[in-house]
């Protein structure tokens, strides 16, 4: 029989885990959250609210329900309370392993024997993960991009011992809010999209900091050629050049190929406090950064 979801547990509702949370809910799931910190869930919401209005983005599903179903989280009780009726738990704690396994062997000792546990990590495969269980056969990445803000894509992928059950329930319930899961059939750092965005912007940065083109013509051409409102470099200001230099860390970490290291003007731009959008001054200047100019993209 096709296992049911119909409660979910989120722990951690910091940046990610308050959408994941906010997002089932909105799709008619009971959801329970916890925090070590409980006050960050409230704080979180607002901040999301704040970005949703910045972008003018709207979500899945208007503000107003989404701001409904975040009242009906249930919040703030202790972890065994959270998970006592979970039939998937999704863990967005910060992305240190220890910690993730930690949580991973408390979400394994109390939630219900069959409840499929989730990761939202950005860089580490379930497989290492996974082993800190009793249930292996259940346990899955579930990489959430920012479903509050439009981005509804999930990757999902599985461990050395994942069943294709497990696999096919979590693709489901994905769908089922709104979302679109992108399936990894074998474990790669970055999983399905993010890993094509890092190649993306790792040969941008290869071409600007060894001096081939301008990062201005990498961006035009990137917008001419799929219709978008700004290039990779626009991107990665708005992204964070201190983050996409930890990104790219954790890459050359991993490989520790010499041609996956960022390079040294990015993090030279980083020390000058040029960290994009955030500090008003990245590759572009902020507000009002050449490539929104009609000028940026014409010919004459
Ligand atoms: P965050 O720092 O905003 O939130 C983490 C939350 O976990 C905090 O509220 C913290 O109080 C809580 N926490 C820490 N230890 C805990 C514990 N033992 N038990 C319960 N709660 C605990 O982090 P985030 O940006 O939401 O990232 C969470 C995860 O999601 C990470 O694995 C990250 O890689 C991943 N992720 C982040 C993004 C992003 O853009 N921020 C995107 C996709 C995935």
């Amino acid at each position: 029989m096709t296992q049911e979801i119909k409660n979910v547990a989120v722990i951690g509702t910091g940046m990610l885990g308050t959408q994941i949370a906010i997002q089932a809910a909105c799709y008619g799931y009971e959801v329970t959250a916890h925090d070590e910190a409980p006050e960050t869930f409230e704080k979180t919401k607002q901040r999301i609210l704040g970005v949703m209005k910045t972008l003018g983005k709207a979500p899945t599903v208007p503000v107003e329900v989404w701001e409904q179903a975040a009242r009906k989280i249930q919040m703030g009780g202790d972890l065994a309370q959270t998970l006592k009726l979970a039939d998937l738990i999704v863990e967005a704690v910060p992305e240190d392993l220890d910690l993730k396994r930690k949580v991973f062997a408390e979400m394994d000792s109390l939630a219900p024997q069959g409840a499929i546990l989730a990761t939202n990590s950005s860089s580490i495969p379930i497989s290492r993960i996974e082993n800190a269980t009793q249930r292996p056969e259940k346990c899955v990445n579930m990489h959430f991009y920012m479903p509050a803000v439009g981005m509804i894509m999930v990757d999902m992928a599985g461990g050395t011992k994942t069943t294709s059950e497990t696999i096919r329930v979590a693709q489901q319930w994905i769908r089922s809010i709104g979302c679109v899961p992108l399936t990894v059939k074998k474990e790669i750092l970055g999983f399905c999209f993010n890993s094509v965005w890092r190649a993306v912007k790792r040969q941008s940065l290869f071409m600007w900091a060894g001096g081939y083109v301008d990062f201005q013509d990498i961006d035009r051409g990137w917008m001419l050629f799929t219709g978008m409102k700004e290039g990779p470099f626009g991107l990665m200001d708005r992204v964070g050049l201190d983050v996409v230099h930890g990104i790219e860390m954790v890459y050359y970490n991993e490989s520790k190929d010499p041609k996956d290291k960022p390079p040294d003007a990015l993090m030279e731009k980083i020390k000058r406090g040029e960290l994009g959008v955030k500090s008003g001054k990245g590759f572009y200047t902020y507000p009002n950064p050449e490539f929104v100019r009609p000028e940026f993209l014409s010919a004459k």
